[in-house]
């Protein structure tokens, strides 16, 4: 049974952007006749807004779109974060690590690689084999170690490289944008799972909350999509189910850059049914639904259709 979800992280009203991505998995479930999900994002403490959980909910309330269970919110859910830790301990695919950012910078300076990725630097995975009497700071996925016979291991294609491992690429395919592929160890390192600062990493709530939540079907915005290869390793890794993926595409900003508070996304104005409708108008438009539909309930109702006809291939 299709279970899809809207997991806004809450640091600010909803805008243009977050609008296509909520109404995107609003439509998908719907279409499929499943349960559409909210789920508050609130594991970054530093980044939330307080009040912005409210705001956005009843923004998409205003918008028609109803979550069909009441929402959870990530920082409640510390405790489940902490068994698929252990788990990943026990099995020796986490591993405590004591670079600083600085630390690890020095070391790829050293070894002439300093490569990033966003604001993160590929880890060298010096804390892969030991701590080597530093201080704990993070836990980290290791991309190298999985236990063999797992799923993991029979799922991931080997590369022919000479001193390679056999597993590093990961293929999936997603379901707007097709086949993807990406070398996690090469390309993202050995990844965080618990902060420095004692915060859960995305990549693990997430995998453990779709999870813990029966969801089947992840429908996101496609800034995520870089973070699909590593939530697939972890889900391998946890013998988790894995949901099928849809990326929708970006509202961009006049800069050309994603839409964000820091380059001037202001609240998406719902405050009337004419103004929602608008709203709503304009995210279809970035899913390319043009459709007709003169009330809110009409213009949702024929976009499901729209959607069906689109992304349902055995429903018509
Ligand atoms: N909380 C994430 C964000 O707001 C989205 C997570 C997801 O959909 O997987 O960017």
């Amino acid at each position: 049974m299709y279970r899809g979800r809207f997991a806004p992280s809450p640091t600010g009203p909803l805008h243009a952007g977050s609008l296509v991505a909520a109404l995107a998995s609003w439509l998908d479930a719907k279409a499929h006749g499943g349960t559409w999900l909210i789920r508050i994002e609130d594991v970054d403490t530093l980044r939330c807004v307080s009040g912005a959980d409210r705001t956005m909910l009843k923004q998409l309330a205003d918008c028609g779109l109803h979550p069909d269970e009441p929402p959870v919110y990530q920082s409640q859910r510390g405790a489940l974060y902490q068994t698929a830790l252990n788990q990943l301990i026990a099995q020796k695919q986490a591993y405590p690590c004591g670079c600083s950012r600085q630390d690890i910078e020095t070391v790829l300076r050293t070894l002439d690689q300093l490569r990033t990725r966003g604001s993160a630097s590929v880890y060298p995975g010096t804390c892969r084999h030991g701590l080597a009497s530093k201080p704990a700071r993070s836990w980290r996925f290791n991309t190298e170690n999985f236990t063999p016979n797992q799923p993991v291991a029979q799922q991931i294609r080997a590369q022919a490289a000479p001193n390679k491992m056999a597993y590093e690429v990961l293929n999936w395919t997603d379901r707007a944008l097709g086949e993807q592929t990406q070398n996690v160890q090469d390309e993202v390192g050995d990844f965080v799972l618990k902060r420095a600062d004692g915060l859960w990493a995305y990549q693990l709530a997430v995998v453990v909350d779709d999870a813990a939540q029966g969801v089947t079907d992840v429908v996101r915005g496609a800034d995520l999509l870089d973070n699909t290869a590593r939530q697939i390793l972890l889900q391998r890794a946890l013998n988790l189910p894995e949901p099928r993926y849809l990326h929708t595409p970006l509202v961009l900003a006049p800069d050309g850059k994603k839409l964000s508070k820091q380059n001037g996304a202001t609240a998406a104005e719902v405050h009337t049914r004419q103004s929602s409708l608008n709203a709503l108008r304009m995210a279809g438009r970035m899913l390319g639904l043009e459709n007709q539909g003169s009330t809110l309930a009409d213009w949702l109702a024929s976009s499901v259709q729209v959607w069906k006809s689109r992304f349902c291939p055995l429903s018509h």
